[in-house]
């Protein structure tokens, strides 16, 4: 189904896939007393006369992580919940100062974000849409409080950028994003909490990167394997035993990009400690 330029799939009962014109990936879930949005996209128009296409129950917003393409939308939102760790990275600085870059990289007019009445969030919080209970896992990396919501009505994972999307390397250079070793310590509890969630369907936050394409006709995977590569992958780069597959500008940075198993990431080399 199509809507002023988004793609909608219904996943399952109560569950929808909504991607826009820019490969940015949200999710509905529709409980018997409220709705919640995962993550908003970033397209000009505002989103909520699309939702309300979809469900009559009223719509609370979580945000997997503080940046523009997740959250551009949340002033539509009367509830907004974010983890304490990116509420407190966006009272310091780091992130409030990507969303400039994030404006002209999107070419979206600016925005307010009063972050300041969002609802923190941490791994005790548990959103209740009725019959839907969402889990909050912090996966801290692409930002100190990025988060994966766990539905197990539905057995998904909806996981942002926490580790990239299938077989687009995760962004791990921006301001804000944490060191390898903090990666890795932070991927190693992962691996833990995810023991139970291995079988659920992993909804990355970009999810078209993750649909066939010529080079890949069955897709790129997003599941628990991209995670232990990406955990393998930090470690190969701290011990220095791997190189980098390719470089890039951004902005004014180089980033290189270091790739293992069905995974990779983009980093500076400064952040490889
Ligand atoms: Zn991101």
């Amino acid at each position: 189904m199509k809507f002023n330029g988004y793609t909608i799939e219904e996943l399952q009962p109560g569950l929808y896939a909504i991607d826009d014109e820019k490969s940015d990936s949200m999710y509905l879930i529709v409980g018997s007393e409220k709705a919640l949005l995962i993550d908003t996209c970033v397209m000009q128009d505002d989103i909520l006369p699309m939702l309300q296409t979809l469900t009559d129950k009223p719509i609370e917003l979580a945000l997997t992580h503080a940046h523009i393409d997740h959250m551009y939308h949340s002033g539509e939102f009367g509830t907004v919940y974010l983890h304490e760790k990116d509420i407190a990275a966006w009272k310091k600085g780091s992130l409030k100062l990507l969303m400039y870059a994030g404006y002209a990289m999107f070419h979206v007019p600016r925005k307010k974000f009063n972050v300041a009445r969002f609802v923190p969030i941490t791994e005790e919080t548990v959103i209740d849409l009725g019959g839907v209970q969402i889990r909050v896992i912090l996966a801290s990396g692409h930002t100190p409080g990025s988060c994966i919501f766990a539905d197990d009505v539905h057995k998904a994972l909806f996981m942002g950028d926490a580790v990239g999307n299938g077989g687009v390397s995760a962004w791990m250079w921006l301001p804000g994003s944490l060191n390898t070793s903090a990666y890795r310590d932070s991927l190693e509890q992962l691996l833990v909490k995810l023991k139970s969630y291995e079988t659920y369907q992993f909804l990355g936050g970009h999810r078209p990167q993750t649909f066939p394409t010529a080079d890949a006709p069955d897709g790129n995977p997003l599941n628990i394997d991209v995670v232990k590569d990406m955990h393998t992958l930090c470690t190969k780069m701290l011990a220095h035993t791997i190189q980098p597959v390719g470089k890039e500008k951004q902005a004014v940075l180089t980033v290189w990009q270091y790739a293992y198993g069905i995974t990779g990431m983009w980093v500076t080399k400064r952040k490889i400690k």
